[in-house]
């Protein structure tokens, strides 16, 4: 991969930028007509009145005013303030009462894993094999015959019939298209008759270890693939091209902007992925910020450490600074490390996923390259072992500002919760997890460990942030869903009343906080993003209703109107009749 210019590129070169911004309002401020005089300073491009804008600025919480020149913030403050920065050519967009937020950031994703999401055919929800047929048939229509068509998301526990599905039928109605359809859960696939001829999968093909072909009466493949059988016509499918990686990507970045993201955390780009970034970044279509950590691959890493970080390139869009290593596994499917043996099956305490020595050893180099490394670790034993890693590799190579991360953080022994702040390692939690997980999380776990999940609030109080997160397409895009979890320890129908150790609740600030300044905080951006403050770049979202007043029941009622990167319109809603 060629060396980019980008790198020349840093945030750092804007600082005598946004002194020389903070005087021009100053002078703007003490003159009435001042855009009109010769020698003022130009009029903003945009101004935003007349609504009640939460800046996460705690100098100035709330204002009803702003203005931006060139994707900046110049001026935060009352109407009249903000209309003396009015030119002719000045879009002024008034709010009529509306509330704004900082634009938000996804602080832990996937965004690639999004982009081949929103490209598979969607099946979550069908009620009947009929119905999961029609989907693939709809998409059929429009596919090139002999292209896969891919899905994901069906349940037969949901259909009148609860028995495996056989391919038969679907086989007949998509004849032309290798089907490869993923179960919710994804440990099951549904096949036809043509990806079953691709794959070379036949009455005589044995089941691979740790899976299963269901079979019929003759002892024919019947189209169910179990857990590791999945591979026998995965491995057929051909891995998508450049251009579709690029195509997914865009989408992702829409779907995001739907949702109020202006900027996400990539949990784990590849190469591929890191070099169509800086194409869409000379483009001038990577129109979200995107902070993207580089996936565990050996290459990869060396060859970024040799160059050095990407701080903000094209223009505060990019930033490559950061590593993604993995622990240990989830919690659902008992990979999570624990120190003590699951309390739902004792034979088992999870797995490591790396050798503690690689994580020192990348940490080690990472901070001699001036890089960031966040490792996924879900049980307590992964947990600690990270953090093990990290100290000795600050002991070997002693830095101030690491800021090194471990991703999820989701089960903590009690000793290791002050050792984050000690040790300068931020958190980065996913509220929704919690919520997806407090179903089941108790039978893992026994009552005690429970003390140690998911405790936000316990870190908050040593003194750390908690950046939030969704992981999707774990979960879903929508960044208010980790929002409401974070202040309600409640599911979307308000479940459990009251809330799920509702003692580790966030207030409405830090929860606004958790999605806006502490992920900026989190990937060196403070000075860039996070909150609408003077010379930060013009990131915010407009909304339906007011998030940090409605009762916390209605907070996922609340709809984005529409989301701006820079001062620059990304996404409006679609005005209905
Ligand atoms: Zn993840």
């Amino acid at each position: 991969m060629p060396l980019r210019p980008f790198l020349m590129h840093s945030a750092r070169a804007t600082r005598p930028l946004r002194a020389a911004l903070a005087a021009l309002v100053l002078t703007t401020l003490a003159g009435t007509t001042a855009a009109a005089q010769p020698g003022a300073p130009p009029p903003a491009d945009l101004v935003v009145t007349n609504g009640r804008i939460y800046t996460a600025d705690g100098a100035r919480p709330v204002v009803e005013a702003m203005a931006v020149r060139d994707g900046r913030i110049i001026f935060v403050g009352d109407p009249l303030g903000a209309r003396a920065l009015t030119g002719p050519s000045t879009r002024v967009v008034d709010l009529a009462g509306a509330t704004v937020i900082p634009g938000m950031t996804d602080a832990h994703a996937h965004v690639a894993g999004l982009g081949a999401s929103l490209r598979n055919v969607d099946l979550v929800g069908t009620t009947s094999y009929d119905e999961v047929i029609a989907r693939v048939v709809a998409r059929a229509r429009t596919t090139p015959k002999g292209e896969w068509i891919i899905g994901r998301g069906w349940d037969q526990n949901d259909w009148g019939d609860t028995r495996w599905p056989s391919h038969e039928a679907l086989s007949r109605a998509v004849p032309d298209h290798p089907v490869f359809l993923e179960r919710v859960d994804g440990h099951a696939a549904l096949v036809n008759a043509l990806a079953m001829q691709r794959a070379d999968l036949t009455r005589a093909t044995r089941d691979p270890s740790g899976g299963q072909v269901i079979r019929d009466a003759a002892g024919n493949p019947a189209g169910v693939l179990v857990d590791n059988a999945q591979g026998l016509v995965d491995r057929a499918i051909p891995a998508p091209t450049r251009e579709q990686v690029k195509a997914s990507i865009r989408s992702a970045i829409a779907e995001m902007h739907r949702w109020g993201l202006t900027g996400v955390h990539d949990a784990g780009a590849s190469a591929q992925v890191l070099d169509l970034y800086d194409e869409l970044g000379r483009e001038g279509a990577l129109d979200i910020r995107l902070y993207a950590m580089i996936a565990d691959d050996s290459a990869t890493i060396a060859r970024w450490f040799a160059r050095g970080p990407a701080d903000g390139a094209h223009g505060g869009m990019l930033w490559v600074r950061s590593v993604k290593l993995y622990q240990d596994g989830a919690l659902g499917s008992r990979g999570a490390a624990l120190l003590e043996p699951y309390s739902d099956d004792p034979t088992k305490s999870g797995l490591l996923v790396s050798a503690p020595a690689h994580i020192q050893e990348v940490a080690t180099r990472a901070l001699r390259a001036g890089f960031q490394v966040n490792t996924h670790a879900i049980g307590d034993r992964g947990n600690r072992l990270v953090l093990d890693a990290y100290e000795a590799a600050l002991r070997a190579v002693p830095r101030a500002d690491h800021r090194f991360r471990i991703e999820h953080a989701q089960i903590l022994h009690s000793d290791d919760i002050p050792r984050f702040a000690r040790l300068g390692v931020i958190p980065s939690m996913q509220a929704s997890h919690q919520t997806s997980d407090m179903y089941w999380a108790a039978n893992r776990l026994g009552t005690t460990r429970l003390l140690g999940a998911y405790a936000w609030r316990s870190l908050l109080e040593t003194g750390v942030i908690v950046p939030n997160g969704s992981d999707f397409p774990v979960e879903y895009v929508n960044p208010l869903i980790s929002f409401h979890s974070a202040v309600s320890r409640q599911d979307a129908r308000n479940w459990p009343a009251g809330g799920w150790m509702p003692e580790q609740r966030m207030t409405r600030d830090e929860a606004l906080r958790s999605m806006t300044l502490w992920p900026a905080v989190a990937a060196f951006q403070e000075r860039e993003l996070g909150s609408l403050a003077l010379g930060k770049r013009a990131d915010f979202v407009v909304l339906s209703q007011d998030v940090m007043r409605v009762p916390e029941a209605m907070i996922l009622d609340t709809q984005v109107r529409s989301t701006w990167v820079g001062g620059k319109l990304v996404y409006e809603q679609a005005v209905r009749p």
